[in-house]
């Protein structure tokens, strides 16, 4: 099989969040199991180009029509991270990709659809025919529209597209303009109309009606997204396809992620060696100069955003400092309100030997956190996937979840979940409430203080859970054969 990704993000070369991980993961796995997958990236001025390798210095160009004339891109092969990339860079005086961001400019719609419009071009130009195209979020939901019109008679006609929603949040609602100059014409526009607002046009709905498969992130995601209250006002469209509408689990970069060969934790250790776990408890604390006391300790690592539960986060940390528990909170906000919220908590707690606030990006933290914490605590207000409940469980951190999207396919409460016993890896509450959340933190604290072995049993059946990619690659697979009918 022959994948080609085309996408905004990848790890760890330009990463914004969970978009790059499933980018990169998922292309290695598919590559390690025998098949050809090539990933194509814009080439952004402020990606990460230390993990750049072999980076070709005499690019393909190709000639992209848009508003009537024709761009320049150039296209540079590289190799990040194992898999084959292709960079490209649009030449025009709008500097697209040469503006110091990844998004947040409000030519947005246009930056990505020329990116878009340059990556078919460049398939063409190159003679490339892949089994599967598979698009990622808004920024490159145009292309299955684009395949089926305006290059229908093209020698990529043919190819089948997969297309997955990462985030229903973020939609890509422009206006007729950016259609104009992609060069589709108008009976495309009225498809794509947004069903909000008859104002604009909708690239993510495009993506939805236009591609072979549509995939999100996990089951209940899927579900979740075609229905009023979590659609974003594409509920009718996805109800509408759901024959072709799948939710499927991201999976873990286990070579990153685990504690038996994790780099950045003093104490390496698997189920077999758990009590080193205890050991990176004590590092950590001394780390960030906490009380050595019989507690167990919370973590939080995530970004600091409305859909994280930010005020269930701060009710959670002094509900625990109340009672007997410690607390660590590694996230960071570009928003500045929620930033100063946690900045005058950070202050009013500076001399609190139970807890620590660290606000920035900080890898190797997290690391340390997932090792040497009992508990992580995820209250989102919508999660498509989580990745931190994931790893967390990867290294015998028990979560502590509210019941939605991925977090429900992935937890499973260790006393009231339907799930048998030997499954049940967590604790998890269902209202986006204080009363919720505290709840489920005395029954976990409960469970840590007096049932110690049972405790015990629910940190190992996180550890032993393949969350790996493995199985979520075969799942795309099948999808993939399934359009293409080539494997
Ligand atoms: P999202 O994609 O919504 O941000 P996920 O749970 O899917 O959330 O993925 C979050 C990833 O980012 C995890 O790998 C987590 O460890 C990492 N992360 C989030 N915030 C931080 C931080 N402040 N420092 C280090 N790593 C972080």
């Amino acid at each position: 099989m022959y994948i080609v990704m085309i996408a905004s993000e990848c790890a760890p070369v330009s990463k914004v969040g969970g978009l790059a991980d499933v980018v990169d993961g998922l292309s290695r796995e598919l590559a390690n199991k025998g098949h050809k997958v090539e990933v194509i990236l814009p080439y952004y001025d402020c990606m990460k180009h230390s993990v750049v390798k072999d980076l070709q210095n005499n690019p393909v160009q190709v000639s992209v029509p848009c508003s009537g004339k024709q761009i320049f891109s150039t296209v540079h092969k590289a190799v990040v991270h194992e898999n084959d990339c292709y960079f490209i860079k649009p030449h025009s005086q709008e500097k697209y990709f040469d503006r110091g961001i990844y998004y947040g400019k409000s030519d947005d719609d246009e930056r990505f659809t020329v990116f878009s419009l340059s990556a078919i071009e460049f398939l063409l130009e190159s003679g490339r025919k892949p089994d599967v195209i598979h698009c990622h979020d808004w920024q490159t939901a145009i292309i299955p529209v684009l395949l089926k019109a305006k290059y229908r008679q093209s020698a990529l006609s043919d190819i089948k597209t997969c297309f997955t929603i990462h985030n229903i949040w973020h939609q890509g609602k422009t206006t007729e303009k950016v259609l104009k100059m992609a060069g589709l014409e108008p009976p495309i526009y009225a498809d794509m109309t947004d069903d909000t607002d008859a104002a604009y046009v909708n690239l993510m709905k495009g993506g939805i009606i236009y591609s072979d498969i549509i995939t999100t992130v996990s089951p209940k995601y899927a579900s979740e997204t075609k229905t009023p209250q979590m659609g974003e006002g594409l509920q009718k469209i996805l109800s509408k396809y759901s024959d072709k509408y799948i939710g499927i689990i991201n999976g873990v970069d286990y070579d990153s992620w685990s504690p038996g060969n994790d780099k950045y934790i003093p104490f390496n250790y698997e189920i077999d060696t758990i009590e080193d776990k205890y050991k990176n408890k004590g590092q950590l604390r001394k780390k960030l100069s906490m009380k050595d006391e019989f507690k167990p300790i919370v973590s939080v690592v995530g970004r600091l955003d409305m859909q994280k539960g930010v005020h269930l986060i701060r009710h959670a940390l002094l509900h625990c400092l109340n009672n007997d528990m410690q607390f660590v909170l590694l996230g960071s906000s570009p928003d500045t309100e929620i930033d100063t919220y946690f900045h005058h908590l950070k202050y009013y707690l500076k001399n609190n030997g139970n807890c620590h606030i660290h606000l920035s990006h900080d890898e190797e933290l997290a690391h340390l956190i997932y090792a040497g914490t009992d508990m992580i605590l995820i209250p989102s207000l919508f999660e498509p996937c989580g990745l931190t409940q994931m790893i967390a469980m990867r290294y015998g951190t028990v979560p502590v979840v509210r019941n939605t999207g991925g977090l429900s396919d992935t937890v499973f409460d260790a006393e009231v979940s339907v799930k048998p016993v030997a499954e049940r890896n967590g604790f998890s509450f269902d209202d986006f409430s204080y009363d919720a959340v505290t709840l489920a933190l005395k029954r976990a604290a409960t469970t840590w203080a007096d049932k110690p072995y049972t405790f015990r049993e629910i940190m190992l059946t996180g550890m032993k859970t393949d969350y790996s990619w493995r199985s979520s690659a075969d799942k795309y697979l099948n999808l993939y054969n399934k359009i293409s009918g080539k494997w």
